[in-house]
């Protein structure tokens, strides 16, 4: 099972930042209110990650650290109509396997807590600890017995840039949950509970709140409501323009194109638009079950979707110009 994990490993945990990803999404899972992630090292010594949820009893803490012991599921059924955002089982063991893991734990009103530990995919010691509300993980020297993937890391001004991106996109994806980020013992961003529209602004900043516009439109049964920025507020980093699918965020290249073509006119070919689109949509009619990292989705009908964030995009620009 240690290769197993291993190998799980290198597909779910490439980095520093995909570890963060797991960890938190697990946070809100579990119903946290609350999630504060602490990086040390930019995530390659520490990352820890503490939130207020509804946390587990002994046997669902070893069960946790058992491959496809996702809690999450009840039959493959779910697996297509999926709401949350674990559903694999590989992201806990995976990370294990790789790390020196610790993780503390209690149920609500339970009179005692958990510590369970696991030295790089060794044995899970699972011992009695103080009650605490919520859980708490922490990841200490990532692929500390996988020099390859030590070696594949890059430097650490790229690793906590990663850590950063993902967690504002977690922060996009929850404006109901409070979220702290601390790197190297210094706060780096801190978002409090807040409506939907006040943490999308708060994550791209005031400059883009004073320079943007909102626009919704109804496209063949999907809702997209996007903050778009004004043309003269392009970019040249692509990372600014960020997708919400049925609030999950993602990256995916068709949705890029369509977004700078329906800016097509009024933003150069070598610049990228800065925009939040975020599109409900019939969870029947897309597939987010293609890679374990999640970042991917596929639609069943791209060129509506493209079709309708070109539309929105157009709206938009149409109310700009007014
Ligand atoms: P998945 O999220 O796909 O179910 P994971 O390996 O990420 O798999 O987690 C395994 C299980 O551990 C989860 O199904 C859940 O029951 C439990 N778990 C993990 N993190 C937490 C947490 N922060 N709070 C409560 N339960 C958790
Ligand atoms: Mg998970």
């Amino acid at each position: 099972p240690q290769v197993a994990n291993q190998i799980a490993a290198g597909e779910v945990v490439e980095r520093p930042a995909s570890a963060v990803k797991e960890l938190v999404e697990n946070s809100i899972d579990a119903g946290a209110a609350a999630v504060t992630v602490r990086v040390e090292g930019a995530g390659k010594r520490r990352i820890e990650v503490d939130d207020d949820g509804f946390g587990m009893g002994a046997a669902d803490a070893a069960l946790a650290l058992q491959r496809h012991a996702t809690s999450k599921i009840e039959s493959s059924e779910d697996l297509h109509r999926i709401a949350s955002h674990g559903f694999r089982g590989e992201a806990l063991p995976s990370i294990a396997s790789v790390s020196r893991f610790r993780m503390q734990t209690a149920l609500a009103g339970a009179s005692e807590g958990i510590e369970v530990r696991v030295d790089g995919g060794g044995e899970t010691v699972v011992r009695p600890a103080a009650p605490r509300r919520g859980t708490r993980i922490e990841v200490l020297d990532l692929f500390l017995n996988t020099p390859a993937r030590l070696n594949f890391m890059r430097s650490d001004k790229t690793e906590e840039a990663a850590i950063i991106d993902v967690f504002r996109a977690l922060a996009l994806a929850n404006p109901p949950v409070a979220m702290r980020l601390e790197v190297d013992g210094r706060t780096r961003l801190e978002y409090p509970v807040q409506a939907e529209r006040a943490r999308v602004l708060a994550i791209m900043g005031d400059q883009f709140a004073d320079n943007c516009i909102e626009q919704v439109i109804e496209h063949d049964g999907m809702r997209i409501s996007a903050w778009l920025g004004l043309p003269t507020f392009h970019h040249r980093d692509s990372n600014r323009m960020m997708f919400l699918v049925n609030g999950r965020v993602i990256r995916d290249k068709q949705l890029i194109a369509a977004l700078r073509a329906g800016y097509r006119d009024v933003i150069f070919h070598d610049r990228y638009p800065v925009a939040v689109i975020r599109i409900e949509i019939d969870p029947a009619d897309v597939d987010i079950n293609v890679h374990p990292a999640k970042r991917e989705v596929k639609f069943k009908s791209p060129q509506s979707v493209s079709a309708g964030i070109v539309a929105c995009v157009r709206a938009g620009i149409e109310r700009m110009g007014q």
